[in-house]
């Protein structure tokens, strides 16, 4: 398996190693990587998302770093007399879709002889990161905001990470973890390229429960990019597979209170503008500056996507909605069934959509 890391803006190409997590023009590198898709082959293998390990950059069977997550439910729902269908990408070791960047992120790291990482996250990311490098016994640096859930701090520290709780904005938080990965390895859930091949794993569970199709519309909360990012490689990669000729549409919801991503779209521009921010109740996707932003804006542009806001009092009551129904999402996940709750009189005909929902409850309690 060949893979290189690609400058998505100057274009220079680097072989993977130790230190290597930006351009030297201070760029964001993805990677260089194209695996196929074989279902007869993933078929045979065990209900977990490494079922895709043909299509996960890591070389060396023995560094692969799981707790056999993935697999999660999708299910009916009915809303105003319209059929949706839920993913409920929460159900994971450590209560967030995080984990499958996790999983994906320290196997790699550990495949590159790291032993000491550090991240930065409103909690969930932080949580999952900090686990899996606890199963490998990698020592882990976490810098959260000091307002994050304090349910989700407290989950980063029973890991045993070294939590960084720091004042000010999410971009401080940043530029603090960032300045201390000179020493040490950045695993950045946003910036690190090799998470987005966990994440991707989402749309590979999503074609399965299909029968070997997607749905019309995929709907999920969009902050710095995980998801949304994870899920168009993914599709690159079932479309270089030649399984799909059409990308779903990609709609992005995002609180009101915290918007450059539906800003930019608005315009239809590719620039994330400067935007106010407001505090909203949806902390995950509550991100001023996403660093991807252009890669998000043209993952929703080249799939015919639409960006929507969602106010707190709209978040709430999806929240409450969806606990109606017995599932128990925190605020940032229910942003994707308010987004649906708005987008659903525009409904076409035979238009199937999935939500993702992408936290549990029971981290912002
Ligand atoms: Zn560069």
């Amino acid at each position: 398996m060949e893979i290189k890391l690609k400058c998505i803006e100057c274009g220079r190409i680097y072989e993977e190693e130790k230190k290597r997590v930006f351009c030297d023009c201070g760029g964001l590198l993805q990677l260089e990587f194209n695996p196929i898709f074989d279902i007869e082959k993933i078929r045979k293998k065990d209900k977990s998302l490494w079922r895709y390990r043909d299509l996960i950059p890591l070389k060396r069977d023995e560094n692969i770093v799981s707790l056999k997550e993935g697999f999660t439910p999708l299910i009916g729902k009915k809303i105003d007399g319209f059929e949706i269908f839920l993913k409920l990408d929460f159900i994971f070791p450590t209560g967030s879709f995080k984990d499958r960047g996790a999983t994906v992120l320290i196997s790699k790291i550990k495949e590159l002889g790291i032993n000491r990482i550090v991240e930065d996250s409103s909690g969930n990311a932080g949580a999952a990161i900090s686990a899996y490098s606890t199963i490998t016994d990698i020592d882990c640096d976490i810098f959260v905001p000091d307002n994050a859930s304090p349910n989700k701090i407290k989950q980063i520290e029973f890991y045993g990470a070294n939590v960084h709780k720091i004042s000010g904005s999410r971009e401080n938080v940043f530029d603090e973890a960032k300045k201390f990965s000179k020493n040490f390895y950045y695993a950045s859930h946003f910036i690190n390229p090799y998470f987005f091949h966990g994440t991707k794993t989402v749309i590979f569970e999503i074609y399965e429960d299909f029968n070997c199709s997607l749905p019309e519309t995929i709907i999920l909360p969009v902050g710095s990019g995980s998801s949304i990012l994870g899920i168009y490689i993914g599709l690159s990669d079932l479309k270089r597979s030649n399984l799909i000729e059409k990308f779903p549409k990609l709609i992005g919801v995002q609180s009101e209170n915290c918007a450059p991503i539906y800003s930019a779209f608005v315009k239809k521009e590719y620039d994330i503008p400067k935007i106010e921010k407001k505090y909203t109740i949806a902390e995950g996707v509550s991100i001023q500056n996403p660093l991807r932003g252009k890669e998000i804006l043209k993952a929703i542009y080249e799939t015919n996507g639409d960006v929507i806001t969602v106010s707190d009092e709209e978040i709430l009551l999806s929240q409450k909605e969806l606990a109606k129904s017995g599932i128990f999402v925190e605020p940032t996940s229910a942003v994707s069934f308010a987004g649906v709750k708005k987008y659903i009189n525009s409904l076409k005909e035979d238009e199937r959509i999935v939500a993702i929902l992408t936290g549990s409850g029971l981290k912002s309690l």
